[in-house]
């Protein structure tokens, strides 16, 4: 079946916008997917020959106190681990690093899958030293991207399906 690839993150990074972006309105027929978990959004996606499904892991939102919000990213990450071929980890450029960041990218870098660290929300690409911080991660090299205006999102792009 397709490589599957789940979108991680905090609330308000702009999971479902680049989902939106990367799905275009495919949403995908759930019963195909083995082991399909139902608080989740699912879509098709397709780049160059590829074919792919995308997970929106933040499907049901909350707006919970800090340290649910850290449980909830955590059970997303995990769930992520197991069931994806490649994780898109969101962070907001605009906000810049916070703890809950650190604490799931813990995670991912034990997971042995792919993570892409993906630095959404940079509308501007004048300044982009500013998001150096975003190294101390440890997830490599983060990919600057703006969902909402969809740009370097074939960058990103390109980036997933090398992992494929
Ligand atoms: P989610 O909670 O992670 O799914 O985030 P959403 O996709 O719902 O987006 C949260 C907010 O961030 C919304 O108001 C979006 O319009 C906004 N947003 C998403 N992508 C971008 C972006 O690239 N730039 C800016 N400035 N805002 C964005
Ligand atoms: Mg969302």
């Amino acid at each position: 079946s397709k490589p599957i690839v789940a979108i991680v993150g905090r609330p308000n990074v702009g999971k479902s916008t680049l989902f939106n972006r990367l799905v275009g309105g495919r949403l995908a027929i759930v019963e195909d997917i083995p082991g399909v978990t139902r608080d989740r959004i699912y879509g098709d996606a397709v780049w160059l020959d590829h074919a792919f499904t995308v997970i929106d892991t933040g499907g049901i939102e909350f707006s919970g106190i800090e340290n649910e919000i850290a449980n909830q990213m955590k059970h997303q990450a995990q769930l992520a681990m197991e069931e994806a071929d490649v994780i898109l980890f969101v962070v907001d450029g605009k906000e810049g690093l916070t703890i809950n960041d650190e604490e799931v990218a813990n995670m991912l870098r034990r997971a042995n899958k792919p993570v892409v660290l993906v630095v959404n929300k940079v509308d501007n690409f004048d300044h982009t030293e500013q998001y150096n911080e975003f190294y101390a991660l440890g997830l490599g090299e983060p990919i600057l991207i703006s969902a909402a205006h969809g740009y370097n999102i074939g960058d990103l792009l390109d980036e997933v399906v090398k992992h494929f």
